[in-house]
């Protein structure tokens, strides 16, 4: 009887005296074995990562569009990935997280999750410089509204495993635009730097912090979109990190991301400056020790 009390009395109690949802051994192991990224994780991390996943199961809600049926297995293989880049981050206003799940303060503005079959088809508008207005349809694997529901499509969440060989994952795609528009106006989109406290990234003022944020990631994004440019153009070889990011900086910034947390190592040989503010950004809290950068041939 207490139990089933506290079962239906749990998800209104504040996130540090709840449990989260019980998961499966079976369930935990299946996910993880099924994502080398995850696997690659130690005891530790693992754990962690555990209870972070068991508060947002409890947190969230899954909506399956088109008919979709959302499976334990789908659902619980989005929020391993998407509670990836928690694991070793600081709150947002740069305190240590009190508890194992205190970090899902980032994932606060929203409760939805939309599981599509397949791309989703959105409607576009834009006005050129005559002030003609274009509508198109852009197909999305994933988007991240501000305040709003996360969609994912789930015929890329299930690649999650082969995709990761070229460092990519839209789970972590689109939660870390979720991290970037923390703290945002309403309506002023992401920009590609997320709300940065005073000793982030080993500063001592916050004006220092994102001075080093904004110049480490304009000087990468440059450099980025024109290695893009000359492979469309010329021919040149493309770039390891997926095109996409070079759309804008925000792009940059979540396709950076989803390379730092499934190829790390590929990650820091093409990208150590990165690497090493997002390590001090993401991992701050690691009682790992950062990855050793092997020099670029
Ligand atoms: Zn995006």
């Amino acid at each position: 009887m207490i139990r089933r009390i506290r079962r239906w009395v749990e998800p209104w109690l504040p996130r540090a005296w709840r449990k989260g949802t019980p998961i499966p051994d079976s369930l935990w192991r299946r996910t993880v074995a099924s994502l080398p990224f995850l696997e690659s994780l130690n005891l530790r991390e693992q754990n962690k990562l555990h209870k972070l996943c068991a508060h947002f199961l409890q947190e969230k809600e899954f909506h399956g569009a088109h008919g979709l049926e959302v499976t334990d297995e789908m659902a619980m293989s989005v929020a391993a990935q998407a509670c990836l880049p928690l694991l070793h981050i600081a709150m947002p206003d740069g305190r240590k997280p009190p508890r194992s799940a205190s970090a899902l303060e980032w994932y606060d503005d929203f409760v939805g999750i939309v599981l599509q079959p397949g791309a989703a088809l959105a409607r576009r508008e834009t006005r050129d410089a005559a002030g003609v207005v274009h509508q198109y349809e852009e197909a999305l694997a994933g988007e991240a509204m501000d305040r709003g529901p996360v969609m994912l499509s789930w015929d890329e969440v299930s690649k999650a495993a082969d995709l990761a060989s070229s460092g990519r994952n839209v789970v972590i795609h689109e939660f870390v635009h979720k991290i970037d528009m923390r703290g945002m106006a309403f309506g002023s989109g992401a920009d590609g730097a997320p709300p940065l406290h005073t000793k982030a990234l080993g500063s001592d003022s916050i004006e220092a912090a994102q001075a080093h944020w904004r110049q480490t990631m304009s000087r990468a994004y440059n450099d980025f979109q024109e290695a893009v440019a000359r492979a469309e153009r010329f021919g040149q070889p493309a770039p390891w990190l997926d095109p996409y990011g070079a759309k804008a900086p925000a792009e940059f910034f979540a396709v950076c991301a989803e390379a730092f947390f499934v190829q790390p190592e590929a990650f820091a040989i093409e990208f150590p400056a990165v690497h090493a503010m997002f390590d001090a950004f993401f991992r701050p809290l690691a009682r790992t020790k950062p990855l050793s950068v092997p020099k670029k041939r």
